[in-house]
């Protein structure tokens, strides 16, 4: 039998948790969906990562709801994908903020990656048709570093290299050591890396082991509300991608075809890493991907709807 696209089959709605990791951060968590991360300040909210769509959005509004009636001043996106953009405009925020980096790629591949997403995860862009036209613009960038200040409370928004993306943004809370970290880390959830920098990737996970966060919320899974699950969702993260980029780099340098190297590396990995959310979703894009990068391609090509379905056909049938 030849394998849904992506995740095409997942139907079945997730349950929802609202955890507290301080006075003031929270995580919405779906198992294994993306999360939302949210911080409140003592004038404001700021949420990282919107969910797909405005009306998935008024989920996490009504859990914000039973903490606070602060407005939500400040969306943060810590990447371009379109799954934790697009819900943006349900929030009203004052801005939407972003890394330059994350900007660039939005300018170039925002369109495509919209129509792909959608396509791939039919489940998560609940009332689509909700998105506003066009694509959800920041009305503040940086690059490298900056803090916003909830009333006394310190935001650090940080680029501390790529990874997921080039564009990857952590939001983090100085005092309390609580890491928002965005799609670079994941727990429980297979790490999607179609648009990922395989060499970097861990050098930048340590970097924010360095951090020695209190707890984080990961881009899936549970939150991590303690140094040891935290350290563990950070291992976890690091040995996939370690993993992946060993077996596709000698494939590659073995002189084997794409399809030869991806049939390789799913035997090797499915035994560890099979029972992860989304593993079949995201092996084909992410070989795809690892062995552009140890064969010739330095950065991402950019995904489209048509080249989605391409790959899946070459890989899957
Ligand atoms: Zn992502």
């Amino acid at each position: 039998m030849t394998k849904a696209f992506a995740s095409q089959a997942d139907l079945a709605d997730k349950k929802v948790s609202f955890t507290q990791l301080s006075p003031n951060a929270y995580a919405y968590t779906a198992e294994g969906d993306p999360n939302t991360g949210v911080i409140v300040g003592d004038d404001a909210v700021m949420v990282i990562d919107t969910q797909a769509t405005p009306v998935m959005a008024q989920d996490v509004l009504k859990h914000i709801r039973s903490v606070t009636d602060l407005p939500v001043k400040y969306v943060v996106l810590s990447h371009y994908h379109a799954v934790r953009v697009l819900g943006a405009s349900g929030y009203e925020p004052e801005h939407i903020i972003c890394s330059r980096d994350t900007y660039d790629l939005i300018v170039e591949r925002g369109e495509a990656d919209k129509a792909s997403e959608i396509g791939r995860f039919p489940r998560l862009f609940r009332a689509v048709e909700s998105v506003p036209q066009g694509l959800t613009w920041p009305t503040i960038t940086f690059s490298g570093q900056m803090s916003l200040w909830l009333g006394k409370l310190e935001v650090q928004l940080k680029q501390v290299g790529r990874g997921h993306t080039k564009g990857d943004t952590i939001a983090w809370l100085p005092e309390q050591k609580i890491l928002f970290s965005g799609d670079l880390v994941e727990f429980d959830a297979t790490p999607y890396a179609g648009d990922a920098y395989f060499q970097d990737w861990p050098h930048t996970l340590d970097n924010l082991a360095a951090m020695k966060p209190r707890a984080l919320v990961p881009g899936r899974g549970a939150a991590l509300t303690t140094p040891d699950a935290v350290a563990a969702g950070l291992k976890g993260t690091r040995d996939f991608i370690t993993d992946v980029w060993a077996s596709v780099k000698a494939g590659a340098a073995a002189g084997k075809e794409l399809n030869a190297v991806y049939k390789d590396t799913v035997t090797k990995l499915r035994p560890k890493y099979g029972h992860w959310v989304i593993f079949d979703h995201c092996m084909p894009f992410d070989v795809t991907r690892c062995y552009d990068e140890a064969t010739q391609f330095a950065d991402p090509r950019i995904w489209t709807a048509e080249r989605d379905q391409q790959m899946w056909q070459a890989l899957e049938s």
